[in-house]
């Protein structure tokens, strides 16, 4: 008889399609930098299956999971309960399984708001948002869960803006608006932080948001959501007129670090995670 361990704690993700999704690179590294014996498995979870998929991550005891489009919302039924952020955003990308009971949260917001706070807390700061769409929502409560004073929403369709600006004022103590963009949009004087949530940029260097560079202020600060390519067009313009520009990369990094505390209460090196998703960024840029 071996007194050896053969069973790994067992985590991973549930979207379609997930061929594209390098979360398991990223996260694998971690565990194997970090000696834990734990895999992510990487799962094509189709619409129709996901109550099945949700049960049989019970079944085999896994430790959690996250939850990518479409599955989202659609996740929520199959749950015994949301925590605060993840019930008000209506979202759910990340379950924990504790004892079968399976608690949703939602890590987007919560990802962008550890890379932030690594320059600046949000308390009593003002917004500039560009986009209302799912990040962009996670994005806005987290910010007024951590108590920004004012959260300015734009988008092309102005309602979505709106719907975030509701959401924050009538679930947080920030007060926010949601406005129209149309045309190139301007930065209001005395903005402390603006953020890209739009996804202008991804997979195009060269793409940028429309706005009016000029009203960028010295040392505002500037953050995109878009990870890949990380310098964004937008963030070197931004850095150029003497702003602090903050990536996508460390939010998708910060995100799993959250999600692998919340299933093993582990905190995983997020240096290794960040260098594995440059080099598979790099590697498809030259390929
Ligand atoms: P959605 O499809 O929900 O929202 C997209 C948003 O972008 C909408 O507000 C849309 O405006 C806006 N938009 C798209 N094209 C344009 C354009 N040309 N001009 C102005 N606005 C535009 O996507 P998500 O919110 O889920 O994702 C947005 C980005 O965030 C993606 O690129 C994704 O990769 C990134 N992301 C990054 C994460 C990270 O960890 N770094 C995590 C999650 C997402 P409208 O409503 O008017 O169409």
């Amino acid at each position: 008889m071996s007194n050896q361990n053969f069973r790994s704690i067992l985590t991973g993700s549930f979207s379609t399609p997930c061929a594209d999704n390098p979360t398991v690179a990223m996260i694998e590294a971690a565990y194997r930098h970090a000696g834990i014996d734990a895999r992510y498995i990487n799962c094509d979870v189709k619409a129709t299956h996901l109550k099945a998929a949700v049960r049989g991550a019970v079944a085999m005891e896994w430790a959690g999971f996250n939850c990518s489009l479409p599955h989202k919302v659609a996740v929520i039924e199959y749950l015994d309960d949301l925590a605060e952020a993840a019930r008000i955003i209506g979202a759910v990308n990340c379950v924990a399984i504790r004892d079968g009971r399976l608690v949703g949260n939602n890590t987007d917001g919560k990802g962008f708001l550890a890379s932030l706070r690594d320059v600046v807390d949000p308390a009593g700061k003002k917004i500039f948002m560009l986009g209302a769409g799912g990040a962009a929502r996670a994005i806005a409560v987290e910010l007024g869960l951590a108590g920004a004073e004012h959260i300015t929403v734009i988008n092309r369709d102005a309602e979505k803006a709106e719907t975030i600006a509701a959401l924050v004022r009538d679930n947080t103590g920030s007060d926010a608006v949601g406005r129209p963009w149309s045309g190139k949009a301007c930065v209001p004087d005395g903005t402390d932080i603006v953020i890209n949530a739009t996804s202008v940029g991804l997979g195009d260097a060269q793409a940028m948001p429309e706005i009016d560079l000029d009203t960028l202020a010295k040392g505002q600060i500037v953050a995109d959501v878009i990870p890949n390519p990380p310098m964004t067009r937008f963030l070197r313009e931004a850095r150029e007129r003497g702003c602090t520009s903050l990536d996508g990369l460390g939010m998708l990094v910060n995100q799993g670090v959250i999600g692998v505390e919340l299933w093993l209460g582990k905190t995983l090196d997020a240096g290794v995670m960040k260098q594995t998703l440059r080099d598979i960024f790099s590697a498809s840029d030259a390929g």
